[in-house]
């Protein structure tokens, strides 16, 4: 059975609202789930042997074993762990090399287009000299800023856009909030993701924005489209949801079992989180 025959049962059958959110689902940590589910097969066998010290009969002793490892592997799949904690015994006692090669979160995917140049060649990004730096153009941002503000009450308009983006029909696609992620599906196939609603609204107002000032937008693949949109979130001054200042910094995220250093666009207001990205190495050690 394949994930997306999975994901379309457990929506179908409710069964998806009964997992825990932040230890499930995109949010499942694979260190701590093998780590518990190996936790498990030693309490099976742990249960099976202590049963034939009551009763020497292996049938008992292998169904008492049974027993227990399917509850383990039912908890396991719902609340993503077995014993409370093990989050934290994970990060403590998983060596790094090991929860590397475990994969930190899905990292973006990077394609052959320099996303900042292609921004400054389509003229939405020009030189600040004061700010040696590149700034948004006045007459994008405020086409960019008008299309957020009617964005932002029309889940509709949203649900359009980015069905057209990911090339399907918009009464296929279902956003679906998990923590500090919203995932759109079409149908029960996750289409993308981003780290808020507010990201989500800016990049649908940004793709529709775009094709006034892109005359080939429409022809850019997917993958660079998606690039060059959460490229200029980085740009994003103020806050879709609620108008506040976006501010970026570098922060340390704690996930289950591992801390990763990332650069963060965020609202100093309501906190809403517009963009994230692994923070390069160099980057940090330049402070
Ligand atoms: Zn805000």
């Amino acid at each position: 059975m394949g994930t997306s025959t999975v994901n379309r049962l457990e929506r179908a059958t409710g069964v998806a609202a009964l997992k825990h959110p932040e230890y499930t689902g995109p949010n499942r940590c694979w260190p701590c789930t093998l780590l518990n589910l190996a936790i498990a097969a030693l309490l099976s066998l742990a249960v099976a042997a202590a049963t034939t010290l009551w009763v020497p009969d292996t049938g008992v002793a292998t169904l008492t074993g049974s027993i227990v490892a399917v509850l383990s592997v039912v908890v396991v799949y719902f609340r993503g762990y077995l014993v409370p904690g093990t989050p934290a015994l994970t990060r403590r006692y998983f060596p790094a090399w090991l929860l590397d090669w475990f994969g930190k979160p899905p990292a973006r995917t990077h394609t052959a287009v320099d996303p900042r140049a292609t921004l400054v060649s389509m003229g939405v990004l020009v030189d600040d000299l004061a700010a040696e730096d590149v700034v948004l153009d006045a007459a994008f941002a405020a086409a960019w800023q008008e299309r957020i503000t009617a964005y932002w009450d029309d889940e509709d308009a949203v649900r359009a856009t980015v069905a057209e983006l990911a090339g399907t029909t918009r009464d296929r696609v279902e956003f679906e909030s998990y923590p500090e992620m919203l995932v759109a599906f079409d149908g029960p196939d996750r289409i993308a993701s981003w780290e808020s609603r507010p990201a989500c609204v800016a990049d649908a107002a940004a793709a529709t924005t775009l094709p006034a000032f892109d005359s080939t937008w429409e022809q850019r693949p997917l993958a660079i489209r998606a690039e060059l949109l959460g490229a200029l979130r980085l740009f994003v001054e103020t806050c879709p949801a609620c108008g506040g200042t976006v501010s970026l910094r570098t922060e340390v995220v704690e996930s289950c079992c591992s801390s990763r250093d990332v650069i963060a666009a965020t609202c100093v207001s309501c906190d809403a989180r517009l963009f994230e990205v692994d923070a390069p190495p160099d980057l940090l050690a330049a402070g």
